[in-house]
């Protein structure tokens, strides 16, 4: 099936921050055919013909994200971390079923979805029910199977055991992919981990895992082994492949060097780490090395917002305040870091483009409200959409050129039904 989008403006989404005004997206079987400005466009043949008034960009990349913690959003409020963690998250988590994280994590992907993120990276308990989650909505996920240390949870061999097989029956249409997610240095032994890193490379499977969130987390480790997290990790044999650190807040230059060293990409959550105080990440120095970057909300138990708007806009705020310099991190690379940047972090580079040869994941904002007004330069609408552009904003979006939000409102599930669902599954769990 042909489709043509035609809108006011489309933004690449790549890191110099391209704005084609008045342009067009070809689309055909779910990719993208051809992207420019309209006078330049080939004939539209019998092509579905789409007119937007609005902006079209790609759709947004979480690249960090345990969505089905939507059922414990605000809970715990104002707790240090230590006690929100013991008193309110685990007991919760402890009587959660497989049903309750597939009616999560849907309502979730649908919020996501209404705020044009097209693709999760997740880490959750009941991995399959993710999958089955995203395949009602319609978005993209890949699901990074946890390997933690819970008690009802079998031996982390048999949990490996089980994620490599579940990865191995994964579609091969692009919606849902399966990677490895042993939760991070503190919490799972270091022999777990390099076994579950040579399981992810052998196969090319993401592995995706927490460093280095919190302070403690890294003197604690540094005590016991003389090294720093990363330190540690490379001398076990677990970098190098598909790897994805999540927060990677306290890093020093050697560290840095090691993530540039073994291309390791990095998930960046500054709305979480600001929300549990555990620091600012070095995003500039990041970027200056070379180290590949996306955005990332965390979970919605410490965020608690899944709007990746309001965390890039975060990202760049807080780049330019720690380096007390307005040209530390432009808009584009704001964007770029949900977007195109985000894709490469992930490894998929199908996606968070708007460009011929990618999945035509699309994502209509609407800029007739006040909060675009004025446009001198077609830059500004970029501008515009860091700054004062939020999920709000979002009119339509398309995964694969389908459909799955029509003027603000899902085209694959009940919302109504999901809040109320969410609400009486969020109160059961409260009480047990
Ligand atoms: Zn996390």
């Amino acid at each position: 099936m042909a489709q043509r989008f035609t809108a006011r403006a489309v933004v690449v989404g790549d890191r110099r921050g391209s704005v084609v005004p008045d342009a067009v997206v070809d689309v055909e079987d779910g990719e993208i055919r051809w992207v420019g400005p309209a006078s330049e466009a080939p004939e539209p043949g019998d092509a579905e013909v789409v007119e937007l008034p609005g902006i079209l960009t790609p759709g947004l990349l979480n690249a960090h994200s345990h969505a089905g913690m939507v059922l414990f959003r605000g809970q715990g409020e104002g707790l240090p971390l230590d006690r929100w963690l013991r008193e309110v998250m685990w007991p919760r988590e402890a009587r959660l079923t497989p049903e309750d994280v597939e009616v999560a994590m849907t309502a979730a992907s649908a919020e996501m979805l209404g705020n044009g993120v097209t693709t999760s990276v997740e880490m959750y308990f009941h991995p399959e029910r993710i999958a089955a989650a995203v395949g009602r909505t319609g978005a993209r996920a890949v699901i990074a199977t946890p390997l933690l240390p819970l008690p009802g949870l079998p031996p982390f061999d048999e949990q490996l055991r089980a994620a490599v097989e579940l990865a191995a029956g994964a579609p091969t249409d692009g919606s849902v992919e399966y990677g490895i997610g042993p939760h991070a240095a503190y919490t799972v032994p270091l022999p777990v981990l390099r076994d579950a890193a040579k399981a992810a490379r052998d196969r090319g499977l993401l592995l995706h895992l927490h460093v280095a969130e919190t302070a403690t987390e890294g003197s604690e480790l540094l005590a016991l082994n003389g090294l720093s997290v990363p330190a540690l990790l490379a001398a076990h044999d677990v970098l190098g492949g598909r790897v994805l650190a999540a927060h990677c807040v306290h890093m020093d230059d050697g560290d840095l060097e090691l993530w540039r060293e073994y291309d390791v990409a990095v998930a960046h959550c500054p709305a979480s780490n600001a929300k549990l105080a555990s620091g600012i990440a070095p995003l500039r120095a990041m970027l200056d090395r070379g180290i590949r970057v996306g955005m990332g909300t965390d979970g919605p138990a410490s965020n608690d917002a899944l709007d990746l708007f309001g965390d890039l806009r975060l990202a760049a705020q807080l780049a330019r305040l720690v380096a007390r310099s307005a040209t530390a991190l432009t808009a584009a690379e704001a964007f770029w870091l949900a977007t195109g940047a985000a894709a490469e972090a992930i490894g998929r580079p199908d996606l968070g483009m708007l460009e011929a040869g990618r999945r035509a994941d699309l994502v209509h904002v609407d800029t007739r409200t006040l909060a675009f007004e004025p446009v001198g330069e077609p830059t500004d609408l970029l501008a515009h959409l860091v700054w004062s552009g939020a999920g709000q904003h979002v009119r339509d979006v398309w995964v694969g050129g389908r459909r799955v939000v029509h003027d603000g409102v899902s085209t694959t599930v009940d919302t109504h039904e999901l809040r109320a669902d969410v609400a009486a599954r969020a109160a059961r769990l409260a009480t047990g």
